[in-house]
């Protein structure tokens, strides 16, 4: 009962009783002053790995976290009498805030510019502290008194202990975000952010909510911090730090709790590393061991290229025989830690955690917690309209890229209960047309009523929570999470309960709502068995498949499919087509692209033909097939497409 309450497994549990037991065995200072850095780094990897490993961006900013809640903890007690909480707290606060302001211009880059947004911020944050000297104290530094707490002063012990609690609450604040609708969004925005937005989960929310976040655990690392060493100056918060933390990170291994403890055992020892050359030869030697090991492994089982397992073999063997040569390996520190991190991000991508995972798994083979009952497909999707009014309309919808009139004024209305079928020769912007319904794209011109209402434009997240859903062309899948997780990511009104909450532990009812309630939909495409299959190892007409039962987890509307059928074999065709009659079954429209004829015959009520961007015949599927200028269209098109059955659109 209690790991269920703590959320920690044995091996946590244990681990955590060790590291607070030593200060009771052991009363060397030196060596207690070292695992209280090891748990303030803890804190800081921890919040570090949020954007590093599961936003997947390179974070150059947490070093002047931790820089300014050290320094925004030492004056709130210095300047404002703040007690120990009140002053971590504070700290805390001053990184959500300065964090979440930083994040919102900067996570609308991308890659190199948004780690080069993290550096201004850094050099910006070292140049305040610095100069702003009447507050802080510039470069000669700022002393301050480690308060008391409940009226206790703290002995080293103590404060250790301090520290190693914040780290345990840390741990599993994060477990809890990790295991909750955060984790899987964190995941799935990096595989697909449009598709992640189409679902109706916001990518820039969620990354700007996690930047906030590790950066306010940088913050609080930073309180810590200055209460560790009572004395404060900016000079410890730089470039340097920067490397050693994000050599941290990546060593220990992103995506994981593990690896950032193991990241700040390593940050903790470099000194000790380099100060000591035996020590510094054995570790040298042994790195050395590991990426000869690895290079051999994963050349035999074809995983790497050569050169990822030559590099790092000559990069460890630079440090090693280096070692003997340079007079003082302190002074080459930069150098030893490029070559280090080098060769593990060739080497290593899944850094030492990610590495002793695999065989740890086999170790300790644990089975995933039984999955709930599905829920009533009724509960999951959405009431029923009433049959038969209008629902959707495109008003003279145009949209151009450049000079390709893509989709030259389109007017249509999709009624209600409907399956409406969307045919057209290759190129002629029936994507485009569903692309700027589901705001992929914004319309150059011309207007979208939902229920007469004008539907959002140029935004697939606002489209999604207006009730349209769709699938794409081309899969999006998140591939990394299972057939579960998919289309619990999307079920929309389930998670209810606020961030702080999840934190704490209270999102698990919700999650087990949550999965019984995805369980009843993948039931309904046939994929019920496969719940825990990751997307990308299921066969591709699976993978289509969980695309049409996430789209419905969004209780949707209007659900949109682009060529549900493209690329399927003839078994699974039909099983296509009896899941889409059973969702029309329940009411919900249907806008269909297709090209079987067969299958827009069996399916569809109203179709519209569209060629060159605009509507040249609507009606039955009947009266389409005999159009005259139907057939000219597709006749139009290379004979030999039309006996590849693509468009059997047989005269
Ligand atoms: P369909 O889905 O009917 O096969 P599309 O809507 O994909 O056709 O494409 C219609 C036309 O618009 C094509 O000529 C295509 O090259 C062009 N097009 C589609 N998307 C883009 C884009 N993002 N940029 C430029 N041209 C595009
Ligand atoms: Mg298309």
């Amino acid at each position: 009962m209690l790991k269920r309450l703590l959320l920690l497994s044995g091996i946590e549990l244990i681990a955590l009783a060790l590291l607070a037991a030593i200060p009771l065995a052991v009363s060397n200072s030196y060596a207690l002053g070292l695992l209280t850095l090891l748990a303030i780094y803890g804190i800081l990897l921890i919040g570090l790995d949020v954007t590093v490993g599961y936003l997947g961006q390179v974070n150059l900013a947490q070093a002047a976290f931790l820089g300014l809640g050290a320094y925004a903890a030492g004056l709130s007690v210095s300047l404002l009498g703040f007690g120990m909480l009140e002053a971590l707290a504070m700290s805390m606060l001053v990184g959500l805030i300065l964090g979440g302001l930083l994040a919102f211009p900067a996570l609308r880059l991308e890659g190199p510019q948004f780690a080069l947004a993290t550096l201004s911020f850094s050099a910006l944050s070292f140049t305040v502290l610095n100069e702003w000297e009447g507050l802080t104290g510039g470069a000669q530094g700022l002393s301050l008194d480690r308060p008391a707490l409940f009226g206790q002063a703290f002995n080293a012990p103590g404060f250790y202990w301090l520290c190693l609690l914040f780290l345990a609450l840390v741990w599993i604040a994060m477990r809890n975000l990790l295991s909750s609708q955060w984790g899987r969004a964190f995941e799935a925005l990096r595989d697909s952010p449009i598709a992640t937005d189409a679902m109706g989960v916001g990518t820039f929310r969620h990354k700007v909510a996690g930047f906030a976040f590790g950066s306010s655990l940088g913050g609080l690392a930073g309180g810590l911090y200055a209460f560790n060493f009572q004395y404060l100056q900016p000079q410890s918060f730089t470039y340097d730090l920067m490397v050693i933390l994000l050599l941290g990170v990546v060593l220990g291994g992103r995506k994981s709790l593990w690896g950032a403890f193991f990241g700040a055992s390593l940050i903790v020892l470099l000194p000790n590393l380099l100060s000591n050359r035996l020590l510094f030869e054995i570790i040298s030697a042994l790195g050395l061991l590991l990426a000869v090991i690895t290079g051999i492994r994963g050349l035999q089982k074809k995983s790497t290229q050569p050169f990822q397992a030559i590099a790092p073999v000559m990069a460890m063997g630079m440090l090693v025989v280096g070692g003997f040569l340079v007079e003082n390996t302190e002074n080459w520190r930069k150098a030893i830690f490029a070559l280090m991190l080098f060769s593990v991000v060739v080497g290593l991508p899944d850094g030492i955690m990610g590495f002793a995972a695999r065989y740890l798994i086999r170790l300790f083979r644990i089975d995933p917690p039984k999955l709930p009952a599905a829920a009533a497909l009724d509960d999951v999707l959405p009431p029923k309209n009433a049959s038969n009014s209008v629902l959707l309309e495109l008003k003279d919808l145009k949209r151009y890229f450049g000079g390709v009139k893509a989709v030259d004024g389109i007017s249509m209305t999709v009624r209600t209960g409907h399956v409406h079928g969307l045919i057209g020769p290759n190129g002629s912007g029936k994507s485009t047309a569903v692309n700027v319904i589901s705001g992929l794209y914004a319309p150059t011109s011309g207007e979208i009523l939902l229920k007469g209402r004008a539907l959002p434009k140029g935004s697939l997240f606002k489209v999604a929570r207006a009730g349209v859903s769709r699938t794409f062309q081309n899969l999006q899948l998140f591939g990394e999470l299972s057939a579960l997780d998919n289309v619990m990511l999307a079920l929309k009104g389930a998670y209810r309960i606020p961030l702080p909450l999840v934190l704490l532990g209270l999102g698990r009812t919700e999650e087990t709502r949550a999965q019984s309630a995805a369980l009843a939909l993948l039931e309904l495409v046939g994929l019920k068995e496969q719940a825990r299959t990751r997307a990308k190892d299921l066969t591709y007409g699976s993978q289509r498949f969980l695309e049409i039962a996430r789209a419905l987890a969004r209780k949707p509307e209007l659900l949109i499919l682009d060529e549900p059928a493209a690329g399927l074999a003839n078994p699974d065709v039909n099983d296509l087509v009896k899941i889409i009659k059973a969702i029309k079954q329940h009411g919900i429209a249907i806008i269909l692209i297709e090209h079987h004829m067969h299958v827009v015959s069996e399916l569809c009520d109203v179709v519209t033909v569209i060629d060159g961007g605009q509507v040249i015949a609507e009606g039955t599927p009947e009266e389409v097939k005999r159009d005259p200028k139907v057939i000219k269209a597709y006749l139009g098109v290379a004979n030999e497409e039309a006996e590849t059955n693509t468009v059997p659109l047989a005269v």
